[in-house]
C-alpha cells in the first residue's frame, strides 16, 4: 500500500531514516508510492512570521519538491488532508520524523490522536540529531546540565554512518496542491523602512546545503575555524544553520565528513551545542519561555515602561547608537541570519544594557531568523542573559564597543549594514560620536551609557543573589 510522508523540519531525501521507512513500507506491499506532504499550518501559522522567514520555508519546499520529481504537495492542514484522503489513496500508514521541542511534541500528540481516530497508523522515525535528545545521560542516568561533560559523552555516541536513500520510492503529488509561491516578501517590509539595500534571496535545499559545506571546506574556513569563527567581518563559519534547522542535512552526514584536527573538532563542538540545547529543552520543556534558573524571574526589568518599550523599538530596528549592535539587528532584518558572536552582543545588550527580559529578544529572533530553532534560540538567549546553562562563575556583560573592535577590527561589518556610517574609515566606525562628522549622516547618538547600565545590571543582579 502507498504511504504518506509528512515532512516538517526534515526537508531532504538523503540520510533520512524516517523517509526510508516510508519507502520500504510502500515497496513491501505495493508499488512504492509515497505521497509527500508539507503544511503551512504547524504549531505556528507560517503567515504570522516575517516575510523572509516565510520565504525561507517556501524555498526549502521548492528545493525538496524538485528532488522528489514534483512529488510534494503543499496543503493548508496536513492532518485534515491525511484523515480525509487516506482511504481514497489506499494509505494506511503515515510516516513522520521525531521532533523534540515542547510545541512540536504537543502538536504531534494531537495529530496522532486524530490520525489514529481515522483508523490510520502514525509511525515516527528518528529525527535530525546525531544523538536524540534524552539519550546522552550521566552514568547515574541523570541529564547533563553543563556543556563540556555533555560533549564528551555525546561524542562517544555520535558516530553512526550516514544512511543511503532506499531506492524504489515513487513520489506522487495530490491534486489539491497549493503551490510553492511565497508571498511577495519585499512589500511586507515597508513597515520597517530601511535603506541598506535589497533583501537577500533565500537559497535552500539539500543540494544547496552540500554546496555550502563544500564551500566552507574549499575556502579554508573549516581549517581556520578556531581563529576565524568569531570574526563578524569574515565568512569564517559554515552558514549551515538554516539547512540544519530545516533538516536539509543530517548532522551525522556532516560529522562523517570531518576529520579530527583541532579546527574540525571545534566545528563538531558547535554541532554539539545544537544537540546540547535540544537535550536541555527536552528535559526542561518550560525553559522554552521560562527562566532555566528561576530566580532570574525575580529580577527587576524595564519591560512595560515607556522608556523600556522605546528602547526595545530602537534595538529591533538597529537604532541604538551602538554600531555593532545596530549592524547585527539590521543584518537580522536584511538576511534573516546573524553571525553567532553578534547574536551574543545584541542579546547581551538587550538584557544587560536595556534591562529587558530575554524572551522579548527571543520572540523577535523567532520572527525573523531563517535558521530559527526553538532550543538553540531559547538557550542561546538564556546563556547570554546569564540565566541559562552558562557555567562561567562571573556575570558576563559584553561591552559592545570593545566587542566590535575585536571581532570587526576594521569596521567592514558595520559599514556593510549601517550606511549612515559608511563615510567613516577603519575601526573608528565603532565610536562615531568621537568624530566631528561621525553622526552627520543621520546615525543616532547612543541611547544609553554602557558603563552606567553595566553597573545598573550588576546592582539588579545583587538584589536576587542567593547568599
Ligand atoms: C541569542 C542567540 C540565539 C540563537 N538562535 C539560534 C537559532 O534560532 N537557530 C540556530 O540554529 N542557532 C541559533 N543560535 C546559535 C548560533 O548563533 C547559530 O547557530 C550560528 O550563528 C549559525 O551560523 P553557522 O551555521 O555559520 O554556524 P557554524 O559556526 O558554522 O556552526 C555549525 C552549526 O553548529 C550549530 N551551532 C553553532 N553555534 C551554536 C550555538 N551557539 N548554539 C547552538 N547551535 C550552534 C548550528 O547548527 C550551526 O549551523 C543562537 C545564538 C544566540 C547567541
Amino acid at each position: 500500500m502507498a504511504s504518506i510522508f509528512w515532512f516538517r523540519r526534515d526537508l531532504r531525501v538523503d540520510d533520512h531514516p524516517a523517509l526510508n521507512m516510508a519507502i520500504e513500507s510502500a515497496g513491501a506491499d505495493g508499488d512504492g508510492v509515497v505521497y509527500g506532504l508539507v503544511s503551512k499550518t504547524d504549531y505556528v501559522e507560517l503567515s504570522t512570521l516575517s516575510p523572509i522567514r516565510q520565504e525561507s520555508m517556501y524555498a526549502s519546499w521548492r528545493a525538496l519538491d524538485a528532488q522528489l520529481g514534483s512529488g510534494l504537495t503543499r496543503v493548508d492542514d496536513a492532518v485534515e488532508t491525511i484523515t480525509s484522503r487516506a482511504k481514497a489513496l489506499k494509505v494506511e500508514k503515515v510516516f513522520v520524523s521525531a521532533a523534540y521541542d515542547p510545541l512540536s511534541v504537543a502538536f504531534m500528540k494531537d495529530a496522532r490522536h486524530k490520525i489514529e481516530a481515522a483508523g490510520l497508523k502514525l509511525i515516527v522515525g528518528p529525527g535530525n540529531y546525531a544523538v536524540a535528545p534524552g539519550k546522552v545521560v550521566k552514568p547515574d542516568g541523570t541529564p547533563y546540565r553543563v556543556y563540556t561533560p555533555f560533549f564528551k559523552a555525546w561524542f562517544e555516541l555520535a558516530n553512526q554512518e550516514p544512511l543511503a536513500l532506499t531506492p524504489g520510492g515513487l513520489f506522487k503529488r495530490l491534486d489539491d496542491h497549493l503551490g510553492f509561491v511565497s508571498p511577495a516578501y519585499e512589500t511586507a517590509f515597508e513597515g520597517i523602512a530601511t535603506d541598506f539595500g535589497q533583501l537577500s534571496r533565500v537559497k535552500a535545499g539539500q543540494e544547496f546545503a552540500k554546496t555550502t559545506f563544500d564551500s566552507f571546506r574549499k575556502r579554508g574556513a573549516l581549517f581556520a575555524y578556531q581563529e576565524q569563527r568569531n570574526r563578524a567581518d569574515l565568512s569564517g563559519t559554515s552558514h549551515l544553520s538554516h539547512a540544519l534547522a530545516h533538516g536539509e542535512v543530517h548532522p551525522r552526514s556532516l560529522l562523517a565528513q570531518i576529520g579530527s584536527s583541532p579546527d574540525e573538532t571545534t566545528f563538531a563542538k558547535e554541532l554539539a551545542w545544537r544537540e546540547f540545547y535540544a537535550d536541555v529543552l527536552w528535559h526542561n520543556p518550560t525553559s522554552l519561555t521560562d527562566y532555566l534558573q528561576p530566580r532570574f524571574a525575580e529580577m527587576r526589568y524595564d519591560d512595560g515602561t515607556e522608556l523600556g518599550e522605546t528602547r526595545l523599538k530602537a534595538w529591533q530596528l538597529g537604532r541604538t547608537g551602538f554600531p555593532m549592535v545596530d549592524a547585527g539587528m539590521r543584518q537580522l532584518l536584511a538576511d534573516g541570519w546573524v553571525h553567532n558572536r553578534v547574536r551574543m552582543i545584541v542579546a547581551s545588550f538587550l538584557v544587560k544594557d536595556l534591562h529587558l527580559e530575554w524572551q522579548r529578544g527571543a520572540d523577535w529572533f523567532e520572527h525573523w531568523l531563517t535558521d530559527f530553532d526553538p532550543a538553540s534560540n531559547a538557550h542561546g538567549w538564556q546563556w547570554t542573559a546569564g540565566c541559562g546553562t552558562d557555567a562561567s562563575p562571573y556575570y558576563r556583560v559584553f561591552n559592545p564597543i570593545l566587542q566590535g573592535l575585536k571581532f570587526d577590527p576594521n569596521g567592514d561589518y558595520v559599514r556593510k549594514y549601517v550606511p549612515e556610517l559608511r563615510h567613516i574609515e577603519g575601526p573608528a566606525v565603532h565610536e562615531p560620536w568621537l568624530l566631528v562628522d561621525g553622526l552627520a549622516k543621520g546615525y543616532p547618538a547612543p541611547i544609553v551609557d554602557h558603563s552606567d547600565e553595566r553597573n545598573e545590571s550588576l546592582a539588579r543582579l545583587a538584589e536576587i543573589k542567593v547568599n
